[in-house]
């Protein structure tokens, strides 16, 4: 009688369930609950084995492009709110800049340098609840002076919750994108914030996306949540339908009530990562905040998860340097979606490409 090792069928279990999560994946189903659980709940003796299925995912759907974002913060600090994870909250006592509207010409001079140095995304962001109707007029005096110098940028505006008719506004005014992040999940919001609910911040997103808004909306990992909450939040969010999906690793930021909490590794990080990109197989998933950070010498696997990433610093806090951030993804072999290439889903004529090679032309098949 041959004895088996139970460890073993434990490992083949997982094996086959992972080739049954990447199959539905591949055909962008979607992938349940549970199996989005097990991929969290994976040991690390399993991570290699979960980022190569998650990769072949993104590779079906992105190849080896890696879009570049950047963040413009329009006006730092200072906010009504009280998320918990934010230096630029009420009461904060984080030592980060803190500065009111920068005027249009100053962001589109920073847009104008990350362009250059291959961004494709422009986000404009302000600290704050949500704009007034002058904040609006703000940023589409700004859309203008950066859409003048490069018209096939994408610009995506977050500004906290929207009022009736801003969204149209916005798109009115050239935005392509709004950014809204549920962050967590419904039953953990209130473990993160007091000023205002998932609710509203659901209903923000779906008012973007009506008025024809790119909706762009993500998570933040690391605050002392569950599984449970990090699948539920990226389930939350698939009801969404985003076209962009931020994932978020906590910066502790002194300061703040989650200041010094430091609970992730590399590897926690690479299996959230690949559980929100079986979430998403044909869905941008952008490695954002805090990936340095948390992530560290294992960076450039998550490129093997996530197609879309962010140009040097964030909102308050510094990342690594451009020049670093490119030379990561050369050397992992992975190449920068240029500003001239359009894939938000509303241009997505990649999907549909017109054959000229093969048969009646004089170009080699492709085989
Ligand atoms: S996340 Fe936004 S709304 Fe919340 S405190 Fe920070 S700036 Fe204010």
């Amino acid at each position: 009688m041959p004895v088996h090792d139970p460890t073993d069928l434990a490992a083949n279990g997982f094996e086959r369930r992972l080739a049954a999560i990447t199959a539905t994946a591949l055909r962008a189903d979607s992938v349940e609950r549970d199996e989005l659980l097990a991929v969290l709940a994976s040991s690390d003796d399993d991570l290699l084995d979960v980022i190569a299925a998650a990769g072949r995912v993104r590779r079906k759907f992105f190849g080896r492009r890696v879009k570049l974002n950047y963040l413009v913060n329009m006006k730092s600090g200072m906010c009504p709110e009280d998320c918990g994870y934010c230096s630029q909250r009420l009461g904060s006592t984080a030592e980060i800049l803190k500065y009111s509207w920068i005027n249009p010409d100053e962001a589109a001079g920073h847009a104008r340098c990350a362009i250059d140095a291959g961004a494709k995304r422009i986000c404009l962001v302000a600290a704050g609840r949500g704009p007034a109707d002058r904040d609006i007029e703000r940023v589409t005096d700004t859309i203008a002076v950066i859409k003048n110098s490069a018209p096939a940028v994408e610009v995506c505006v977050c500004l906290g919750l929207l009022k009736h008719g801003q969204a149209e506004r916005l798109r009115a005014a050239g935005a392509d994108a709004y950014n809204h992040n549920l962050n967590t999940s419904a039953e953990n919001y209130g473990r993160i914030c007091s000023t205002h609910s998932f609710t509203d911040r659901a209903a923000t997103v779906a008012a973007a996306k009506s008025a024809g808004l790119s909706p762009c909306s993500g998570a933040i990992v690391g605050m002392g949540e569950s599984d449970d909450d990090i699948v539920d939040v990226a389930l939350a969010l698939r009801e969404l339908q985003p076209d962009s999906v931020p994932v978020n690793f906590l910066i502790p930021f002194e300061g703040t009530p989650l200041g010094g909490h430091w609970e992730l590794t590399p590897q926690r990080c690479l299996r959230i990562l690949a559980m929100f990109r079986f979430a998403f197989p044909d869905v941008e998933v952008r490695v954002a905040g805090g990936r340095e950070i948390h992530l560290r010498s294992l960076q450039p696997l998550a490129l093997h998860l996530a197609n879309s990433m962010f140009l040097g610093d964030y909102l308050t806090s510094q990342g690594q340097p451009g020049e670093a951030d490119r030379a990561m993804i050369a050397d992992a072999g992975f190449v920068i979606e240029g500003i001239d290439e359009s894939t938000l889903p509303v241009d997505r004529h990649d999907l549909v490409v017109t054959r000229r090679r093969g048969a009646g032309t004089t170009i080699p098949a492709n085989t």
